[in-house]
């Protein structure tokens, strides 16, 4: 007898209707609907009612503690510069249970929207010292049950800019910190910067998860030193950047050299094409760039490119609901992203490329793995991204987690 059998669901790239069984947390059974044996016994049935079942989504670059900061903020953001330098003003005023309560409540939305898995940015400096960084891992230990949660020591302020930074970056992987973070446009010496983010991944065994090349000006491309680092270390596959705009800023040929090299070294690229959008391309007075990095030229060259929401509602980004599904919506319309087959790859963008860039294990929907998932009241992967709806149904590790019904009445309205 299975714990929980979900009846009637829809499969990615698989035609026909599907019935899952779930034992211990993990996916024990995907059979069509119809061949799977004596009628299969469970604790637990639920029928998706021919709705499309994903594995649960992947938010692979997100701040907590500097979400949810619209109401502390008296102007919005002109510049980059401007957005880094309000929020660390703000910064002074950040307490544990502050950062908690935002950041708790930013989680139980991406539940709600069908997240399973997250890896935050927490800063590490000398304003917040290891406030944020323990906030998150404790928050990491309540959450559990609902949420693998990665946590990145990040040096938002950077290292040399700001004196102790390194010492606190290496305190926090000491006890446990997931990921070494690294920003590339914080301090003067970028190769001083590299040396410290690659020196703690090798001494704590970790994987790099780096903020680079923020910007829409053709000349940054540490994201190149970054990737000659990466293979010299041989850590191909291990190392992740967000943002890496500059790119998209380069001539053709500039550019494909450096997807090729990007690709060379296994670099996982994260558009987080809210924040870009909003930053990247107002300096322009005439012929604003767009100021994304160029997804489908990365693709081409092999380039695991996953999707982000980076920030929710502070100076960065003034927007957001913590739904990986609005933000590949976004990025559909403004990376030319509007095909079924775009539709399919925005969906693995969220889902198993996310994966390979966190380096999740025992994921997607087969014997054998955990058993997240997401449910959609939607026929396909174009259904679900144009339809974004809020009904979904969320499982993890077999339970389920959330499950949000929706009813609309229009009794005034007579449609014939
Ligand atoms: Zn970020």
């Amino acid at each position: 007898m299975w714990d929980v059998r979900i009846t009637n669901a829809r499969l990615q790239g698989r035609s026909g209707l599907f019935a899952i069984g779930v034992q211990d947390g993990l996916i024990a059974s995907v059979l069509p609907q119809g061949q799977s044996p004596e009628a299969d016994a469970a604790r637990t049935l639920y029928d998706a009612g021919g709705g499309m079942l994903l594995p649960g989504l992947i938010e692979p670059h997100i701040h907590l503690e500097k979400a949810l900061l619209l109401s502390r903020m008296e102007e919005d953001a002109a510049s980059l510069k401007d957005a880094i330098r309000m929020t660390a003003a703000m910064k002074y005023g950040f307490t544990r249970a502050d950062m908690a309560a935002r950041s708790l409540y930013v989680i139980r939305e991406a539940v709600k929207n069908g997240v399973t898995h997250m890896r935050c940015h927490a800063e590490v400096d000398p304003i917040l010292g290891l406030s944020a960084f323990e906030t998150m891992m404790e928050l990491k230990e309540k959450v559990c049950d609902v949420l693998d949660l990665q946590v990145v020591v990040f040096p938002q302020e950077g290292i040399f800019q700001s004196p102790g930074t390194a010492e606190l970056m290496e305190e926090a992987l000491r006890i446990g910190g997931d990921v070494v973070g690294g920003i590339t446009y914080q301090d003067p010496s970028l190769e001083d910067h590299l040396d410290v983010v690659f020196r703690l991944a090798e001494k704590y065994g970790k994987p790099i998860d780096f903020h680079a090349d923020f910007s829409d000006r053709s000349e940054d491309a540490a994201i190149l030193d970054i990737a000659d680092r990466t293979i010299a270390a041989g850590m191909q596959g291990l190392v992740a950047a967000g943002h890496v705009t500059s790119l998209g800023s380069m001539e053709r040929k500039r550019a494909e050299t450096a997807a090729r090299r990007i690709g060379e070294a296994d670099l996982q690229i994260m558009t987080l094409p809210a924040t870009d959008l909003f930053i990247n391309g107002r300096g322009d007075r005439e012929r604003p760039r767009r100021g994304l990095t160029p997804v489908k030229l990365l693709q081409e060259h092999g380039v695991n490119v996953v999707i982000g929401v980076n920030n929710v509602r502070n100076p960065f980004t003034p927007f957001g609901k913590a739904d990986p599904l609005e933000t590949a919506w976004l990025l559909a319309v403004t990376a030319y992203m509007g095909g079924d087959e775009d539709a399919k790859q925005l969906i693995h963008m969220l889902t198993g490329g996310a994966a390979k860039a966190l380096g999740i294990q025992q994921y997607g929907l087969e014997p054998g793995a955990v058993a997240d998932m997401v449910l959609f009241p939607e026929v396909s992967e174009r259904a679900i991204l144009l339809g974004k709806p809020e009904q979904r149904t969320v499982w993890k590790r077999g339970r389920m987690t959330a499950e949000t019904k929706l009813q609309t009445r229009m009794d005034h309205i007579v449609l014939h």
